[in-house]
């Protein structure tokens, strides 16, 4: 897949944010906090560090799921936005919030063992 700008943004619209880049590093998580954070499974795209540019952020917040893992979520509406990992070289991007179609597969899933028995993975 080519690079290509990017736009995301919350349910609300106060949080936006843009990156420059290939979705190349595509999953889904399915493990017990993703399911907590997003009410199924995580679905991310890894990001280079540095690209993300947070276009409207006045209403950005953050907590710190771990020790070395935060956050960010829109304040206003509660929209999960991305989270990092010290030490990580990406960071991760909700693909629910980038806008417009985004038509891609090869995305893996991850941390099957803590998937939830209520509902199945078909691809
Ligand atoms: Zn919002
Ligand atoms: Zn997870």
């Amino acid at each position: 897949m080519r690079a290509r700008r990017y736009t995301g943004s919350c349910l609300c619209g106060a949080t936006r944010f843009s990156f420059t880049g290939k979705l190349d590093d595509l999953y889904f998580c399915h493990c017990s906090q993703c399911r907590k954070n997003y009410g199924l499974y995580g679905a991310f795209a890894g990001i280079v560090r540095g690209t993300l540019i947070m276009d409207k952020a006045d209403r950005l917040q953050s907590y710190k799921s771990s020790k070395s893992t935060t956050r960010t979520f829109c304040g206003a509406c509660g929209s999960p936005i991305a989270w990092d990992r010290k030490g990580y070289e990406r960071v991760h991007v909700l693909m629910g919030a980038l806008d417009g179609d985004i038509r891609t597969t090869g995305a893996k899933h991850i941390h099957l063992k803590d998937k939830g028995g209520y509902y199945r993975i078909c691809d």
